[in-house]
């Protein structure tokens, strides 16, 4: 095992600093900036995409293995300061900590720490640290995949303790929707207006939404509509979303959803403006795939009980899979994500870094 290496304090270190650089959504520059240098200085080839993401390149034995973890963080996530207790890193509660998803690129800085110069031999590694994943992972979209030529990966993107693997994931469904109905004075002439609001009650009252099976989601999570209390309102618009690991039962949701809002209108008279995208594709890894004997191998080498788990959640992850580079996600040890609670335990971070150590420059 290549383990030996692995230096918590060095880790630490890292962590701390990327936490502290500020990187909301489309302001990662500085932390790319910091990235660049700390992979220059082990060695590293390093290129910004058109889209803003960083990648990188460690040269070594073989097919390319690609390591990936986002920069960005949601808010609130300026002057972020972490301190650890009993073991436990966590913010000073005004902020998020931003482990999600720092801690994935601290462990993979210190994974290469490890390796390069002089480390063990190792296959080559290619990295991508990704721009804007939590608005709907727009770098992974944008990413400019002539810069990439592994097929195959880790992304360090999921909460829990080391060991967590996620091996099946949702299909996801965008839905927008406008409700056009008609504006009247609501004291003088109600009887000539329709109420888009009233009609967008009783669409959402008919849809089947939150957890509809163990594999299937779905949620409206914004209304806009109206424009004062004594105008019957015109237009109301939603925002919605359904998921489901099965993609059949996600288009069955979807549609039901969709008919929910196109028969309201018509039994109204009101008009509806549809919009519906797939955000981005399911994926499953069987455990008898390659890539998952590789990395559950490294870990019950190194004591750590693997574990197959399944998500609701989309990652960068679903878009290298649609780009055809096959990666599992790893639990990088954080919990409470997108929340001032939001903490990780160093031991974790540890264990993680000796998992891709262990998966890059393992002999078996
Ligand atoms: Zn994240």
């Amino acid at each position: 095992m290549n383990t030996a290496r692995v230096d918590p304090d060095r880790l630490l270190a890292t962590f701390y600093d990327l936490v502290r650089i500020d990187s909301p959504s489309g302001e990662e520059g500085a932390l790319r900036e910091y990235l660049k240098a700390r992979l220059e200085d082990m060695g590293l080839a390093t290129w910004v995409d058109a889209k803003g993401n960083l990648l990188g390149t460690l040269p070594g034995r073989g097919e390319p293995f690609l390591l990936n973890a986002h920069m960005d963080g949601v808010q609130p996530c300026r002057g972020i300061k972490p301190a650890m207790r009993d073991g436990v890193i966590y913010s000073d509660g005004s902020t998020i900590l931003g482990a999600d998803d720092r801690g994935g690129i601290a462990v993979i800085l210190e994974s290469l720490a490890c390796l390069a110069r002089g480390g063990p031999a190792h296959c080559a590694v290619e990295l991508a640290f990704t721009v804007q994943e939590e608005v709907g992972l727009l770098g992974a979209k944008g990413l400019d995949l002539s810069l990439v030529r592994a097929r195959q990966g880790i992304v360090l993107h999921s909460h829990g303790p080391a060991g967590g693997i996620i091996v099946a994931t949702p299909y996801h469904d965008h839905l927008n929707a406008a409700i056009i109905g008609k504006a009247a004075h609501a004291g003088v002439a109600p009887e000539k207006g329709l109420s888009a609001i009233a009609v967008a009650a009783e669409a959402i009252a008919r849809m089947n939404l939150g957890r509809i099976d163990p594999e299937t989601t779905a949620n409206i999570g914004v209304i806009h509509g109206g424009t004062a209390r004594n105008i019957v309102p015109e237009r109301v618009e939603l925002q919605g979303e359904a998921r489901s690991r099965d993609e059949a039962k996600l288009e069955r949701q979807t549609e039901q959803m969709v008919d929910a809002l196109t028969q309201a209108a018509a039994r109204a008279g009101a008009k509806v403006e549809l919009d519906v995208e797939r955000a981005y594709l399911g994926y499953e890894l069987r455990p008898d795939d390659a890539l998952v004997q590789k990395i559950t191998g490294a870990m019950k080498r190194l004591g750590i009980e693997p574990r197959l788990e399944a998500t609701g959640g989309g990652s960068d992850a679903n878009i290298f899979h649609e780009h055809g580079i096959k990666v599992a996600n790893l639990s990088v040890g954080y919990e409470d994500v997108h929340t001032t609670n939001e903490h990780v335990a160093l031991s974790e971070l540890v264990k993680c870094a000796q998992v891709l150590v262990e998966v890059l420059a393992g002999s078996r």
